[in-house]
């Protein structure tokens, strides 16, 4: 056949695409409607007659396989002529093969999962129908100019019930070919093999097992290929289960490759719609630049949204944690000033102070407290300043700082009020830090953490609570700002065992989410203890608890909820080996995701 010749009147020949070890492809357009398709000859001289079974097996499979848009689907197969046994016309797809794709060298990772995603979905969706590729290489694959991969040619594949040996046509795919497959046994998980070489080689530009010989290659596979370091972690977990030497220890399924893909190229995105956000401004999603990458990285619209949707909530909640860390910075900064205007009797400024900390309202409670007190009196008929003398200096105060040590603070007991004088103290303390005065700081933070202390253990018998629990914490921030760890971890441990009371309450009130955001604030104060064990067992805990509720949801069909909360165990429990219930969490999360797409 010739460039501008017609097939049977119904194609216009274009031009030659290439040649292939039995075949001849070309362009051409279908007339009756003007498609572009491509059109594969099969050449008679290389087809003896007991062969043609091998063109009856890609018609019958292609056949099979038409409708998946990760395989090259087969519109029609025409009778042959004198050169040609068969003209199969074929959807023509215009980005060329994998394997000129390859020659211009390694893939960036995240295009090297999507295409892999994209070939193992084509082969998930043939074994489902009882179909075994048998011969997945790179020359087998074909880009769209969109750059969605396409596997074509299923000639070899094995179709159920019919089983052609065209082994001896794998001259030159051997490169390919899983270790089982040399010999007479084998099943489906071949083209996972296959599927874990192409990612590899995407991946890296390299082939894993590169030898001078046919042999070589083949006795090189009886030793697995550890993946380069440099690869992201699953990436190289993926590669590491697809390349098992044992068919039996590879992934389970096709399905179970895709999954792996699929949560791989989600957690990507994940990241850089979390890196969209701290570029972008704080309060908006920026979506549409996210829809490119979504459409590159096989995410489908609804999982996207969720994604988007968690991150975006997340980065509220930090920005909210954020903004009452700087209000109570504030708050703590005016306090401070306030105590000295009233100390020298400086009756406007105190009223502006004042007015400055009723319009942000800010004031952490006890300050709260005082500030409407003092404004009453400042702006009543009656006034009359109250004058907070300076704290007398004792004995101890005088002599501990001049020698260098610093006060145990033992006196502030005597205090009315533990909690507004640790709060009075860590500004001092604050301020001294501010005018480099690190020893004194140090004295005042000391002091601020043991009436913390001393109001944590006051609060604690009347019951445990919220409250007592970030007392406790108090007590060990300010520990650690006197540079005293020994305390700052034990006031964190306290807190963290009252959070873990807390945890236990809300659990008896059946209350989930709540006692799960308790086992969670208990994590962070082990954290602080530097008590990683005992974190982690609380993370998973919070974890296991937002795994129920998120089963209960999806039992209800609140897909979306479901979805939402097992991200946030999956968040909770990341990193750790001991989460029993990943497998259910993912699996769970994966059929939400589904059921609500
Ligand atoms: P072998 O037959 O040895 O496995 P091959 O897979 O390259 O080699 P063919 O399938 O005959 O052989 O393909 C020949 C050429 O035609 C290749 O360059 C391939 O990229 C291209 N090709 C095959 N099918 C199509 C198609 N449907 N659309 C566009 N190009 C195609």
């Amino acid at each position: 056949m010739l460039e501008n010749e017609r097939l049977h009147e119904k194609y216009a020949i274009d031009k030659l695409v290439g040649n292939g070890s039995f075949s001849i492809v070309y362009r051409a357009t279908e007339r009756s409607c003007d498609r572009l398709v491509a059109i594969k000859a099969l050449r008679r001289e290389v087809y003896d007659s007991t062969s043609h079974q091998y063109a009856d097996s890609e018609v019958c499979a292609m056949g099979r396989l038409w409708s998946h848009p990760n395989i090259v689907s087969v519109h029609t197969v025409e009778p042959g002529d004198d050169d040609y046994i068969a003209f199969i016309v074929m959807e023509y797809v215009d980005g060329g093969s994998l394997r000129r794709q390859l020659q211009t060298g390694p893939l960036p990772v995240k295009n090297a999962l999507a295409y892999a995603y994209d070939i193992c979905t084509s082969l998930a969706y043939a074994h489902a129908e009882k179909v075994i590729h048998r011969d997945v290489k790179p020359r087998n694959v074909l880009l769209t100019s969109s750059q969605v991969a396409k596997v074509s040619d299923f000639g070899v594949a094995q179709v159920r019930d019919v089983h052609h040996d065209y082994a001896s046509t794998f001259a030159g795919t051997r490169r390919y070919m899983a270790p089982e497959q040399y010999e007479e046994k084998y099943d489906h998980r071949v083209d996972i093999y296959a599927a874990g070489i192409l990612l590899w080689e995407m991946a890296t530009g390299e082939y894993p097992f590169m030898a001078g010989t046919q042999d070589l290659i083949r006795r090189a596979k009886d030793t697995e290929p550890e993946p380069p370091t440099w690869l992201p972690e699953p990436v190289r977990a993926i590669l590491r289960n697809s390349l098992r030497t044992d068919p039996f220890e590879r992934f389970r399924d096709m399905e179970e490759m895709c999954d792996a893909l699929q949560q791989t190229l989600m957690s990507s995105y994940e990241r850089a719609v979390v890196d969209s956000l701290s570029a972008g401004s704080r309060d908006d999603l920026p979506t549409d630049p996210l829809e490119p990458l979504r459409d590159a990285l096989r995410i489908p619209k609804a999982a996207a949204m969720c994604i988007e949707r968690c991150a975006f909530q997340q980065r509220q909640a930090e920005n909210r944690e954020l903004e009452a860390a700087r209000a109570e910075e504030l708050a703590e900064e005016l306090a401070r000033s306030l105590m000295e205007h009233v100390r020298h009797d400086d009756a406007p400024r105190v009223a502006n102070a004042l007015k400055q900390m009723r319009e942000a309202d800010i004031a952490p409670q006890p300050v709260l407290e005082l500030v409407r007190a003092l404004w009453r009196q400042v702006s009543g008929p009656s006034y009359t300043p109250i004058v907070v003398p300076p704290a007398p200096r004792r004995a101890t105060d005088a002599v501990g700082l001049a020698s260098g040590e610093e006060d145990t603070g033992t006196a502030l007991g005597d205090d009315p009020d533990d909690e507004s004088t640790a709060l009075r103290l860590k500004a001092k303390g604050k301020q001294h830090e501010l005018d480099s005065k690190w020893r004194r700081a140090r004295s005042m933070y000391r002091r601020s953490a043991k009436a913390y202390d001393r109001k944590a253990q006051a609060e604690a018998r009347e019951g445990v609570s919220a409250k007592t629990a970030r007392l406790y914490q108090s007590a060990g921030e300010c520990f650690g700002l006197a540079g005293d760890t020994r305390h700052s971890h034990a006031s964190y441990t306290q807190a963290a065992s009252c959070w873990i009371d807390r945890a236990g309450q809300y659990r008896d009130a059946e209350k989930w989410e709540h006692a799960a955001e308790a086992h969670r604030f208990a994590a962070r104060a082990y954290d602080q203890a530097e008590r990683k064990e005992e974190a982690e067992t609380e993370y998973l805990a919070a974890a296991d608890l937002l795994y129920r509720r998120a089963r209960n949801a999806y039992e209800r069909h609140a897909y979306e909820d479901a979805a939402e909360l097992c991200q946030r165990a999956v968040r909770l429990a990341s990193g750790s080996s001991r989460w029993r219930m990943a497998e259910e969490v993912r699996h769970l999360l994966h059929a939400a995701r589904n059921a609500w797409s």
